[in-house]
């Protein structure tokens, strides 16, 4: 049995929006809070993180290789299509998933509130335990972003070695 871990990051900067409806995307969940995602696609730093992962673990090129933020086609892309990319290249390779592992740093919104919501729709994609918790960047110069730390273990069998 071959076993490969993963490490993604992702940041993006968060901004007061003049609407109070206005909301982000958060691991695929749309999330009304008042603020908008500085981000040439949805600014989904949940997926960003969590595709980098999984595409790490089997050394492939990371998200901003394979989807340039320079393409006209990936601007307001959803990234839930990037984290579907990243599953094909995963099964293909002959890789399970064992789990992923997310923390999430913000000040706004609170994750533990929206934990349930994102795993479920995290598992849409991932068919492997999913956790996710949030800490907020406790009054540091940080707060006017949304920080992102992933893990993933994955395994493969003998015959792909
Ligand atoms: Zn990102």
């Amino acid at each position: 049995m071959e076993t490969r871990i993963g490490h993604g990051y992702d940041l993006h900067r968060l901004e007061t929006a003049t609407d109070s409806d206005a909301a982000i995307m958060v691991g695929g969940v749309v999330v009304k809070c008042g603020l908008h995602i500085v981000a040439h696609s949805d600014g989904d730093a949940v997926m960003h993180a969590v595709t980098d992962a999984l595409l790490s673990a089997i050394g492939e090129q990371d998200i901003g290789e394979i989807f340039p933020d320079t393409s006209p086609e990936n601007k307001n892309r959803d990234s839930g299509e990037f984290l579907f990319e990243a599953m094909d290249r995963v099964n293909s390779g002959g890789w399970a998933i064992s789990n992923v592992d997310i923390t999430v740093v913000c000040d706004q919104p609170k994750i533990g509130s929206l934990r349930e919501q994102i795993c479920e729709n995290l598992r849409r994609y991932i068919v492997a335990p999913v956790n996710i918790k949030g800490k907020t960047h406790e009054g540091t110069d940080r707060s006017g972003a949304i920080e992102v730390h992933v893990v993933a273990l994955l395994q493969r069998g003998n015959k792909h070695e």
